[in-house]
């Protein structure tokens, strides 16, 4: 067999952090090129890239770090995050009065966890940096790729020589696998295509996101003391202000400030950007997400507005994964989805912890288990990488792609649905189910996705088939009592009936025929 092998990882987000870290642990050789600086370098980070972005992380975003082999990861990690139970929900009543309603996530009282993107990056390369066979190399773009020589090529866009004037110098590197973690852009996808047969599908959706802050009571304008609780609303909640085209959410951070996202569509937002002194933003949310302006004061509503990127929403599936023995893309870059599930960054997570157990099978299988096995003997790490390659893109493009669509569809849930009653009485009936009748393991399908490590396709039939039994059981308690019903009065009062539906058709077909 081969010595160590090389790996390469693209983009050094969350994803293709805990990539490399993986790919560490294991005594490989870990190369890691990023385009911007490095994000706890302030000096080298732009601007836009410091704030805070909270994002929901769960279950599955936090098993694969605690398969990544370094025990004070999840320790850290977890320590600076905050709990939310539920959705809050906001509205105004028909009589004016705001109100809050508490959807909790999950009838057995768990929780998804709201985290600082910026510091799980952080503290993920903080430990990397630790480790004797990984190097770092920031300010390098990946611009070329040959999958078949396995060689690379990164312009390096060094801040001094820049500023000398000089041109971006280019290098050439080899490896034998790099794994692409370079977001819904990915240069690693653009290259791999060439060497691929590969499908690839991107949609935009007509929506476009901003970014807003709930400041902490502390850091109040009129704070004039230590508060009790320095948030302004409920902690543990995600906040959710629904309308039927747009959507308000909040999520708590640790220093009592809410990271706050407008989603609407494109054509809202560009009135809204039209009206440069900002006079229909206040009385814009006062209408569709009552109590915000309260939460924050409207010359910060215009001003975030105004200052924040207005960004758009894409949706990416692509299928295969992967590229013979040299090349594997995890993360946004292979399945870059809309936000609406919480699952984006968590997906990705999932990515790293499937893909290197597969890796880690094919790599234990020798010659002769190979031969017990049935499968064909890989003699070489790169044939081993092959077929395990292979098998990570049966197994995950069908997960990716069934994410994707229930990130779509979820966005329709979280404006709209969980207002309604239907949607209501369902999650009802599958949480009495779950609790009181056990043993049928029932769930629904947010806790199958956001408490659990099913696969995502599997998550998508257990609900599909957990809906057509319910509908069968309502039709059932409801149908049938009507049914009985109608036949007893039917026996009952034959002639009185007959009567009367003779003469009902008579009339039918009188009003048919225009008489
Ligand atoms: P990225 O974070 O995009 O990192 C890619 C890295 O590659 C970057 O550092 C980039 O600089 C680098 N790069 C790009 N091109 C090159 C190149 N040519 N050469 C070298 N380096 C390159 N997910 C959740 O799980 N929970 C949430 O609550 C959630 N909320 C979200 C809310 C919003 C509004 C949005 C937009 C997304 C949300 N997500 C959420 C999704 C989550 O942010 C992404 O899924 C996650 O950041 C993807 O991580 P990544 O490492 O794959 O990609």
């Amino acid at each position: 067999m081969d010595g160590r092998q090389k790996v390469v990882v693209v983009g050094a987000g969350p994803v293709g952090s805990l990539a490399a870290l993986y790919a560490a642990s294991r005594g490989d050789d870990v190369e890691i090129y990023e385009l911007r600086g490095d994000l706890r370098d302030p000096s080298t980070t732009p601007l836009n890239f410091t704030r805070s972005i909270n994002l929901a992380l769960s279950e599955r975003g936090i098993n694969a770090m605690r398969h990544a082999g370094q025990p004070k990861l999840i320790e850290h990690v977890m320590a600076a995050t905050i709990p939310m139970r539920g959705r809050m929900i906001h509205g105004m009543r028909p009589n004016g009065e705001l109100y809050e309603a508490s959807q909790d996530y999950d009838v057995h009282g768990r929780t998804i966890f709201a985290i600082d993107r910026g510091g799980l990056n952080k503290r993920l390369l903080d430990i990397l940096e630790e480790m004797p066979n990984v190097k770092f190399f920031f300010n390098h773009k990946l611009t070329g790729a040959d999958f078949q020589r396995n060689k690379a090529w990164f312009v390096v866009a060094e801040k001094e020589a820049l500023a000398a004037g000089q041109q971006p110098r280019e290098i050439e590197i080899d490896f034998d696998l790099m794994i692409g973690a370079d977001g819904a852009h990915s240069s690693v996808r653009y290259h791999m295509m060439k060497y691929t047969r590969m499908d690839y599908q991107q949609e935009y959706i007509d929506t476009l996101w901003c970014e807003f802050q709930i400041l902490s009571k502390n850091d109040a304008p009129d704070s004039r003391s230590r508060l009790k609780s320095k948030f302004k609303i409920s902690p543990n909640h995600l906040h959710i202000w629904p309308g039927r085209d747009f959507m308000f959410i909040a999520i708590p951070s640790e220093d009592g400030s809410f990271t706050c996202t407008l989603f609407a569509p494109a054509a809202v937002f560009r009135q809204l950007e039209a009206d440069r002194e900002g006079v229909q933003l206040a009385p814009f949310f006062d209408e569709h997400f009552p109590g915000v302006t309260s939460l924050i004061p409207p010359p910060e509503l215009i001003a975030s507005f105004h200052q924040n990127p207005h960004l758009p929403l894409i949706n990416v599936k692509c299928k295969p994964h992967h590229c013979s023995s040299s090349v594997v893309i995890v993360g946004d870059a292979a399945h870059a989805m809309v936000p609406f599930y919480g699952q984006g960054m968590n997906a990705g997570l999932e990515d790293v912890r499937i893909l290197f157990g597969i890796l880690d099978k094919h790599a234990a299988i020798d010659s002769s288990m190979a031969t017990e096995a049935g499968v064909p003997v890989a003699t070489t790490r790169a044939a081993q990488r092959e077929q395990a390659l292979a098998e990570y893109t049966a197994v995950r493009v069908p997960d990716a792609h069934a994410i994707n669509d229930l990130a779509l569809h979820n966005y329709i849930e979280m404006r709209a649905s969980v207002l309604s009653p239907v949607y209501r009485l369902r999650k009802f009936l599958e949480e009495s189910l779950s609790v009181y009748v056990p043993r049928l393991g029932w769930q629904t399908k947010y806790s199958r996705v956001s408490f659990g490590n099913e696969r995502y396709s599997e998550v998508v039939a257990k609900s599909e088939h957990q809906g057509r039994v319910l509908v069968r059981g309502l039709i059932g308690a409801v149908g049938l009592p009507l049914i009985s019903g109608g036949l007893f009065l039917y026996f009952r009062y034959r002639r009185a009936v007959e009567v009367s539906l003779r003469e009902l058709l008579q009339g039918l077909a009188g009003f048919l025929n225009g008489r």
